[in-house]
């Protein structure tokens, strides 16, 4: 099945969830984590496995009329961050109407890319969902799988501090998973100045 918003059948880049609209712009991602969505045979229920990265005018085309959804959101089966033209484009694009637009990332853009990428997002994205995923590196390694080893977690922590500045409403994200600590995870949001958000961990 496959009813996405304006997809081809074998392609979703838009689709609905939970009210508001979701946005897979990429398959691409450095972190192979555990509980990933992307593993688990149903996903979210939409086949977001792209035959190519869409361009701006197809994600475009693929949202229609944003007006209508509480919020649109940068997410689907890879790292929206990997790919800031098409974020920063459709952002953009989305000023016209009065949308909130959140974008759920795991923080590594930065080491992925090779530059602060924060700044292109500055006035246009209203919520950042940041996947702390632990509360230390050698757990995040275990939990993510990330290429970037325990170089990811301190870069993640550094990227959250920094979206502070740029990004109206910052939240940390952690799995609710029997090694991680709860309290110490939220009190690195605390003092990063994030909200905090427990997310249900999934075999
Ligand atoms: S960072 Fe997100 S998309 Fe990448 S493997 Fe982890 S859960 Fe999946």
């Amino acid at each position: 099945m496959n009813d996405g918003i304006n997809a081809k059948p074998e392609m979703t880049i838009a689709y609905k969830l939970y009210g508001s609209l979701y946005l897979n712009i990429t398959n691409r991602c450095p972190n192979s984590c555990v509980f990933c969505v992307r593993k688990s045979k149903n996903g979210v229920g939409y086949n977001l496995w792209l035959e190519h990265e869409p361009s701006l005018a197809e994600v475009i085309e693929a949202i229609g009329a944003p007006s209508g959804y509480p919020e649109i959101v940068f997410c689907g089966y890879g790292e929206p961050l990997l790919r800031p033209e098409i974020v920063e484009g459709t952002a953009r694009w989305l000023k016209q109407w009065p949308v909130p637009v959140r974008i759920n990332t795991n923080g590594l853009a930065d080491l992925f890319l090779g530059y602060d990428v924060l700044p292109r997002l500055k006035g246009l994205i209203d919520v950042i969902s940041i996947s702390l995923n632990a509360d230390n590196a050698s757990l995040y390694q275990k939990l993510t799988r990330t290429e970037f080893g325990e170089k990811a977690f301190p870069a993640i922590l550094e990227f959250a501090k920094r979206s502070i500045k740029y990004i109206p409403r910052v939240i940390l994200t952690v799995v609710n998973y029997q090694e991680v600590n709860l309290e110490k995870a939220a009190a690195i949001a605390e003092t990063i100045g994030a909200e905090f958000r427990v997310r249900e961990f999934m075999e």
